[in-house]
């Protein structure tokens, strides 16, 4: 079965068209998710790069560590996040909240972990990291202070 979904910001400026299945559902605790979002977590899609179509005009804010927020400038909705990893790995990542249905969409892997809100109950079956996966444990060394930055 190919899944295919169609979501949109607040407005309506900004369509975007997912086709195929999400590598991964994502939620993220980090600081600039949860400022950027006006949330206590962000929920994404991980996307293959030739998966995702955005039509509209999308508003860039360059964030720190090399990524890339973007957003609609209409209604302030946030759209995609574009970091060096996503470069690097040939992903997108979409915010989850422009499609209908999120709840048919479970989250597989939680990342920075280590900032999850204390009241949050845990979630069934997701991997946690404390900040992003493959840096746990003697990478954790390489600090990062948000989702899109760069450890490198
Ligand atoms: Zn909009
Ligand atoms: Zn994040």
């Amino acid at each position: 079965m190919t899944m295919f979904r169609r979501g949109t910001c607040l407005c309506g400026r900004v369509d975007v068209t997912l086709e195929g299945e999400p590598l991964a559902i994502v939620a993220c605790h980090c600081a600039h998710c949860r400022t950027q979002g006006g949330t206590a977590l962000s929920l994404v899609a991980v996307m293959p790069q030739d998966a995702v179509r955005i039509a509209g005009a999308l508003t860039d804010y360059p964030d720190t560590g090399g990524s890339t927020r973007r957003f609609c400038g209409a209604c302030g909705t946030p759209v995609e996040t574009v970091s060096l990893g996503t470069r690097r790995e040939g992903t997108r990542v979409v915010k989850l909240g422009l499609f209908d249905g999120v709840d048919l969409l479970p989250p597989v892997v939680e990342t920075f972990g280590r900032e999850r809100a204390a009241w949050l109950p845990p979630f069934e079956g997701t991997a946690v990291f404390e900040t992003m996966p493959g840096l746990d444990g003697e990478e954790a060394g390489r600090d990062l202070d948000h989702c899109g930055a760069d450890a490198a």
